[in-house]
């Protein structure tokens, strides 16, 4: 992943040139870099890498495992005050507690399931991450999310669930364009009232941005591979 663009010069880290380069995309777009959130995603990277990044002055993180993230992020949390942590894969039931406990923001809200136990346990201890909830846009099997079919009475059931919904996610399929899946999730949260699009990562995010990409979710080309 080739992270090197006009706007960007050598002496500027990736991260710096991550920015860069969301801030271009926003120009072109007329939009404010205001309205792109960068989380880092740092699932499965080595702490140096992590703690690199974070004095670098990043707080806004992403991981894709519950248990991963609750080895990693308590410690960093004291010692780096301001994190946002936000969980981005699937969820199994009986993790949802610990990732509610976990994250200011859940990305993937997959299924009614999932949204009815999660409105359970934030009745229970009165708070609940921000939540996106995240659609199969390119119908896959083996891909978390519901169809775009079911995505309105999704969307309803969260709602009258009482849910704190900001916003809809998709990860399109790897071998598709992805503009397409990130013009069909813009049009559903569009017609749902949802301002929130978790959308774009390394190969993508600017193409993401164009299409109205509020949070972005880049890994391998601010951290490098990952091993
Ligand atoms: C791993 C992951 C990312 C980041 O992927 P990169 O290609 O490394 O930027 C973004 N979103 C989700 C859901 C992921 O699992």
């Amino acid at each position: 992943m080739t992270t090197t663009s006009l706007e960007t010069s050598p002496d500027q880290t990736p991260l710096d040139q991550i920015r860069s380069r969301i801030a271009a995309a926003c120009a072109e777009a007329g939009r404010s870099p205001d309205d792109v959130t960068l989380i880092a995603v740092s699932k499965l990277q080595p702490e140096d890498r992590v703690r690199a990044v974070l004095k670098q002055g990043q707080r806004i993180f992403g991981e894709n495992r519950v248990q991963e993230a609750a080895g990693k992020w308590p410690a960093y949390r004291d010692e780096f005050p301001g994190i946002s942590l936000h969980i981005l894969g699937p969820l199994q039931s009986n993790k949802v507690r610990q990732a509610m406990e976990l994250a200011e923001v859940i990305h993937s809200v997959d299924r009614p399931k999932i949204a009815q136990t999660i409105a359970r346990i934030a009745d229970e201890i009165g708070t609940c991450p921000e939540l996106f909830l995240q659609i199969n846009t390119g119908e896959e099997p083996q891909k978390a999310g519901v169809l775009p079919a079911e995505a309105d009475a999704f969307v309803a059931e969260c709602r009258d669930l009482s849910l704190p919904v900001k916003g809809l996610m998709c990860i399109p399929p790897a071998d598709e364009e992805a503009s397409l899946h990130f013009a069909l999730l813009a049009k559903i949260a569009a017609r749902n009232g949802l301002a929130g699009l978790s959308m774009g990562m390394s190969g993508d995010f600017e193409k993401a941005v164009s299409f109205g990409a509020t949070h972005v979710r880049v890994g391998s080309a601010i951290f490098g591979a990952r091993g």
